[in-house]
């Protein structure tokens, strides 16, 4: 297994790579950029097939992590970090509080939070031998789980593609087809829901598609028949990859704003999408109502008698409406994809080698 010519590795900082036998924990920390901060990002526990797997998966997220930083406007770098097992079985208070030591070995390059396998408790695990962590601080209001501002961010962020689509503000009758009623895409339906919009939603899990149903009055889709819905805007708030070939083929709608990560299947799906007339946010940008929130307890936690002050949270948050209205009106005065802009800016705001050297070049 290669690392440096491995195809997700993009001059990242820091590749670290640590096992502990006592507890079992095999785990890998990428820190992809620190130009504008400590790295940030979360950890991920997951039962890979092999180790080639579970690396390119932190090389991909924590390069994902410095741009989503960066377009969010965070002095916060790019990192992630996974553990390579099942969550369900292999969890152990001993494996959690090893991988506090694995953090403290970077000397705070890199700060950990919940993601995909791992929870706001076993956070707290963690925090009991390193600091290096988020999203464990008492001030906020949910505890430390990010999704109630990811869920508010995306609904900032789809208000700004519907007023740059369709010139209103007002989301009533807006007709929403949504993928996902998890954490953050019910939390996305209710606040639609009290905006007037009309919802379209599919889930893998009957109960929550129900609770959609009961409690939010939407119409519920069969899982594979959400992309063929009519309606002005689709919602992904599932997984990733959910724009590709077939897919995109089949929507019927005006624009895409969502939660999920990695929504692209390739680079080149913005095209097509751009092709269709379907404006597309980029998912980093409207997504990073999270990782704000988290990077705010952060500062609570770090800060001597510092707290974490909500109205100052809402306020960043906020602004992905502003960041999303500029990404819109450059890709639309250059006849760029709007993913392609927002890469652009993000890396003008880490300052990416390359971006640097091209800007220059054509000053
Ligand atoms: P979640 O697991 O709570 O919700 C995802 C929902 O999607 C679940 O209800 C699941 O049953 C459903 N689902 C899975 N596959 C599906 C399919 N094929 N068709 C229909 N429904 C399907 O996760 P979440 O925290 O709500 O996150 C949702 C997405 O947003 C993920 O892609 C995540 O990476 C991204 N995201 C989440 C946060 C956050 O703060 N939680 C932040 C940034 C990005």
């Amino acid at each position: 297994m290669s690392i440096f010519s491995h195809p997700a590795y993009d001059k990242h900082e820091q590749v670290a790579f640590y096992q502990d036998a006592k507890s079992g924990l095999k785990a890998i920390i990428a820190v992809h950029n620190t130009n504008l901060g400590p790295s940030l990002g979360g950890c991920r526990m997951w039962p890979y097939a092999d180790d080639g797997e579970a690396l390119n998966d932190v090389l991909r997220l924590s390069r994902g992590m410095t741009y989503k930083s960066a377009m969010a406007g965070l002095k916060l770098g790019g990192g992630k970090s996974v553990i390579i097992g099942d969550p369900r079985k292999d969890k152990s208070p001993e494996l959690l509080r090893a991988m506090g030591d694995f953090l403290n070995t970077l000397g705070g390059r890199y700060i950990t939070a919940e993601d995909s396998g791992t929870s706001v408790e076993d956070m707290r695990v963690i925090s009991e031998r390193s600091r290096y962590v988020s999203g464990v601080v008492e001030g906020s209001e949910h505890g430390g789980d990010p999704s109630p501002s990811t869920a508010y961010g995306v609904f900032v962020g789809l208000r700004a593609a519907v007023e740059h689509r369709w010139g209103k503000t007002d989301l009533a009758g807006l007709k929403v087809s949504l993928q996902g009623v998890g954490n953050v895409g019910f939390r996305l339906a209710r606040l639609l829901k009290d905006a007037g919009a009309e919802l379209f939603v599919t889930d893998i899990f009957q109960d929550n598609i129900d609770r959609a149903v009961n409690e939010l009055g939407a119409t519920a889709v069969a899982a594979d028949e959400i992309f063929d819905v009519e309606a002005d805007l689709f919602a992904p708030c599932a997984m990733g990859a959910i724009l590709n070939d077939n897919t995109i083929a089949r929507l019927k709608v005006g624009a895409i704003a969502g939660a999920a990560n990695n929504q692209l299947a390739e680079a080149r799906h913005a095209e097509v999408l751009r092709g269709k007339g379907i404006l597309y946010a980029p998912d980093y940008v409207i997504n990073a109502g999270g990782i704000i929130d988290v990077y705010y307890q952060q500062q609570g936690a770090r800060d001597a008698g510092g707290c974490y002050d909500p109205a100052e949270v809402k306020a960043h948050i906020d602004r992905i409406g502003s960041t999303l209205r500029e990404v819109f009106e450059r890709a639309e005065a250059s006849g760029e994809t709007t993913a392609h802009v927002a890469d652009r800016v993000a890396e003008e705001r880490f300052g990416h080698e390359d971006t640097l050297k091209a800007n220059s070049a054509a000053a």
